[in-house]
């Protein structure tokens, strides 16, 4: 029986973190992951001297400075910039929501008459207090970029109407009346060069990690999860350990037991293309509701590749079901009331720690992962 002080299901950022502060404490470390690879959602792989997101793009983005020095420990980072565009049949836009789309969209110069726009799309539509993403956005933007630039987009991720979904998603982005494509407001931003793989495989350095591993089928089966302190590996090692930390879906390490959480899926349909420079572009979205995609990503771009030849990925995105990869908590009412009850009875729990988007169903960015995952590295050790 090998004896570790912490078991880590789950080889993503937040599991990686925290193993990475354990082992820095002396602590012993099995971090299994169901994946044949680390690194979670994460992963980015070399293909044709490409860096492949392969569970889609991954842009690093913070105002925490502590959280960016924490980071470039683990890799050198580059300046770039996330400016997507969104295509709406032959139309093209700037995003985030900027004084280049607005002028693009109306053909005006000024943010006094861009506001002016926006101000007389919603003067009829009396939003005081938005309750939901779609008055939110119309309240922000006004009817038409609502309608060409966001409402078929994000009834493609969501799968849900617009005004069934919580507020919060849309505030995401930025909104600015000056002539700035950058995606995001924060301080530091770039791409690890040589992909996200390096970081995750630095901070695992010194732990047994065993992939293709099932955690439940190693304590032999769901029911077993919440008080096991040991189990068998596939090889037959036997291992225990004195605590746990689970970045899984936390429905599933509770069996369901208080109904299940909806979450949404995606899928890629991935091509090598023999040209250059397919998009121009690291991100388009494609924000129409009649073509299926949400976005092509073109991945040398995020790295500034001068390769003859180029890798994209178009995104579709569909509802969560067993089987397939869970990325976004779908955080409405319904889905955030059961949850709660999840997480009290996750609180009550001794040698259990949830972490990351599927232990804490949260739609964490990646800075805001590491800022967790060292909050309960503060509290345990
Ligand atoms: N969104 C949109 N149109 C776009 C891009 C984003 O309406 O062209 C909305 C959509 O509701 C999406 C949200 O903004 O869910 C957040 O987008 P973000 O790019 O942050 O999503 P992520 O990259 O995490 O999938």
């Amino acid at each position: 029986m090998k004896k570790y002080d912490y078991l880590v299901v789950g080889a993503g950022l937040f599991g990686a973190t925290f193993a990475y502060e354990a082992m820095k404490r002396g602590k012993s470390v099995l971090v299994i992951d169901r994946r044949n690879h680390i690194a979670g959602n994460i992963y980015t792989k070399e293909e044709d001297g490409i860096n492949v997101h392969v569970y889609g793009a991954h842009i690093f983005h913070t105002s925490d400075k502590k959280i960016w020095e924490y980071m470039n420990q683990f890799a050198e980072f580059n300046n770039y910039i996330n400016s997507p565009v969104a295509v709406y049949g032959d139309e093209l836009y700037n995003l985030p929501f900027n004084m280049n789309t607005f002028s693009k969209m109306w053909n005006i110069k000024t943010p006094a008459e861009a506001k002016a726009k926006i101000a007389e799309q919603i003067k009829e539509l009396n939003i005081s207090d938005p309750q939901n993403l779609e008055e939110q956005a119309l309240s922000l933007v006004g009817t038409d970029v609502y309608e060409k630039l966001i409402k078929g987009y994000t009834q493609k991720q969501w799968g849900r109407p617009c005004n069934e979904l919580p507020a919060f998603i849309i505030k995401r982005l930025p909104l600015r009346f000056t002539y700035d494509n950058n995606y995001f407001n924060d301080r530091f931003q770039g791409i690890p060069m040589g992909g996200y793989t390096q970081i995750v495989e630095k901070m695992l350095q010194g732990a047994d990690v065993v992939l293709s591993q099932d955690f439940f089928d190693m304590v032999g089966g769901v029911k077993n999860a919440p008080s096991a302190a040991s189990g068998k590996l596939k090889d037959g090692t036997e291992v225990s350990w004195n605590k746990l930390l689970f970045t899984g879906q936390i429905d599933e390490f509770y069996d369901s037991s208080f109904g299940p959480l909806e979450y949404r899926s995606v899928r890629f349909e991935t091509e090598k293309l023999d040209e250059e420079n397919y998009q121009g572009n690291a991100v388009v979205n494609y924000t129409a509701a009649d073509v299926p995609y949400t976005r092509i990503i073109e991945h040398k771009h995020f790295e500034f590749g001068t390769q003859p030849t180029t890798i994209i990925s178009k995104e579709y995105s569909s509802e969560w079901k067993p089987g397939v990869e869970p990325y976004y908590p779908v955080n409405n009412d319904k889905n955030n009331a059961v949850y709660q009850k999840y997480a009290d009875r996750a609180a009550s729990e001794n040698n259990v720690i949830f972490g990351g988007r599927l232990g804490q169903y949260k739609y964490y960015d990646m800075d805001k992962v590491v800022a967790a995952a060292l909050e309960v590295v503060a509290e345990e050790f």
